[in-house]
């Protein structure tokens, strides 16, 4: 895609139309309000190339044109999506399924780094990379994802965790507990925990429930699933995945509300919860309670209940630091807001539009946001929530549109297909 500044217009008419399909709801999105002139308006570091941080880079490039420079750092040189890392588990997708590289971001004139930041200088505006030399900025934005408490999980120590995975990160942990399902005999039991909300993507779990389920229906019948669920009940799409474990995965998936595991024994692989009940796994899966992501903490931009960044929603910038904005599932989710790839992405425009805005000094506007999750009861079948979100300026806050969108019926073949276009397009929309 061209990006030069003349074709801002015509990008925008895409959002347009991207929106327009319900695909992504970018439409709901205004555009930064003026004509960009050529002269340099600023240098914009971005740390983290997930769901928010490469969607405000590309977008930063995308409306900012020439004036503006970006440079996004991430860890890893590609990125791997944890929307549809459950299917790995279930044998339908593989990594490189969920695999995709920034050499699009790269085209479009973004400078990728890849590097793990060891820390950030806020007053001097200057970030510390551990190979790299240190970059400075005018802007800074911070989207590093969620990181784990795993003290709050005793004997989930280093050595444990090399045996007991999350795969709540995609990546190698996806493929090394999907091996661990395939080594596990026929009559196995695979146990997993949930930590108590807010945790990231809140009907992930119960996807991984039934992606498990259906790997074991079909190849290992008489397997089970266990789901620890340390919260009161199931925490989306409630009535459809209790259908689905007591209908579809009847005699497999077997639910327990209010099961907080609070100690686990990896060498027995058994988990514990807080009232003492042990349980014996043959594949035990422990989901850790989360946190924003570590560099985010180091910097001291967690202000909310020593776990969250707290941000304007207007900007994105932390309430925190000046000049560093924050997004995804690192910050404290306005009521309702699910921490998903779907809401980082519209942080990451929002974000993106108001840094323009401010670089230009223009004031940025309150932006729309949308969201839209999907979850694969099996390889084919697919259940759907949606919401949408504005701000309120009394609040200072986001909140759902009264009545807006909406959650399946029953699971249906044509969501699979909507689903797979969803994570398809939000990739190109991301990276490309
Ligand atoms: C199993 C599962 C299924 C999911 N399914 C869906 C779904 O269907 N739909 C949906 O919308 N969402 C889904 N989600 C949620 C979604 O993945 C997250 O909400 C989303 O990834 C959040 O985006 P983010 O940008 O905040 O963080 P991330 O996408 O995690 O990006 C953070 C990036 O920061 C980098 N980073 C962090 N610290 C540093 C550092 N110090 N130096 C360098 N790099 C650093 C990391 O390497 C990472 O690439 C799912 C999540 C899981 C676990």
């Amino acid at each position: 895609m061209n990006t030069s500044f003349g074709n801002r217009r015509r990008a925008l008419q895409w959002l347009g139309s991207a929106g327009a399909s319900g695909v992504l709801g970018a439409c709901a999105m205004s555009s930064p309000s003026s004509d960009l002139p050529a002269k340099k308006l600023g240098r914009v570091l971005v740390v983290g190339a997930g769901f928010g941080g490469a969607t405000a880079a590309k977008y930063l490039k995308y409306w900012g044109g020439p004036g503006i420079e970006v440079v996004l750092i991430d860890r890893s040189p590609q990125f791997y999506s944890c929307p549809l890392s459950n299917l790995v588990l279930g044998g339908s997708r593989t990594l490189a399924d969920i695999t995709v590289g920034y050499q699009g971001l790269r085209e479009l004139g973004v400078v990728v780094l890849t590097d793990e930041v060891a820390s950030i200088d806020t007053a001097r505006k200057k970030v510390v990379l551990t190979k790299i030399a240190d970059q400075s900025y005018d802007r800074l934005i911070v989207a590093p994802g969620v990181d784990f408490n795993f003290g709050a999980i005793q004997g989930l120590d280093a050595q444990a965790q090399t045996t007991v995975l999350h795969a709540w990160k995609a990546g190698q942990q996806t493929v090394d507990l999907r091996r661990q399902l395939e080594a596990m005999p026929n009559g196995g039991v695979f146990v997993m925990t949930i930590p108590q909300a807010p945790y990231r993507c809140p009907p992930g779990p119960y996807e991984r429930a039934c992606q498990v389920a259906h790997y074991f229906k079909t190849r290992k019948p008489r397997s089970k699933v266990l789901v620890l669920d340390a919260n009161p009940e199931i925490m989306s799409k409630k009535g459809l995945f209790t259908k689905a474990f007591n209908e579809q995965y009847g005699g497999i998936v077997e639910y327990r509300a209010n099961s907080n595991v609070t100690e686990i024994d990896a060498r027995s692989r058994t988990a514990i919860t807080e009232v003492g009940e042990r349980v014996r796994a043959d594949v035990l899966n422990v989901i850790p309670p989360q946190g924003a992501g570590e560099i985010a903490r180091k910097t001291g931009l967690v202000n909310a209940n020593n776990r969250w960044c707290q941000v304007d929603w207007v900007t994105m910038e932390s309430t925190a630091a000046p000049a560093v904005h924050v997004l995804g599932d690192a910050t404290l989710s306005a009521p309702a807001m699910p921490k998903s790839g779907h809401m980082a992405n519209q942080h990451g425009k929002t974000a993106a539009a108001a840094i323009v805005e401010l670089l230009g000094g223009r004031a940025p506007q309150p932006q729309m946001m949308t969201n839209t999750c999907y979850s694969f009861i099996d390889d084919k079948n697919v259940v759907h929530v949606a919401s949408v979100h504005r701000y309120v300026p009394e609040k200072k806050t986001m909140e759902i549109v009264p009545g807006s969108g909406g959650l399946s019926a029953a699971p249906n073949e044509l969501e699979g297909v909507y689903a797979n276009a969803w994570a398809q397009t939000i990739w190109r929309d991301m990276f490309a």
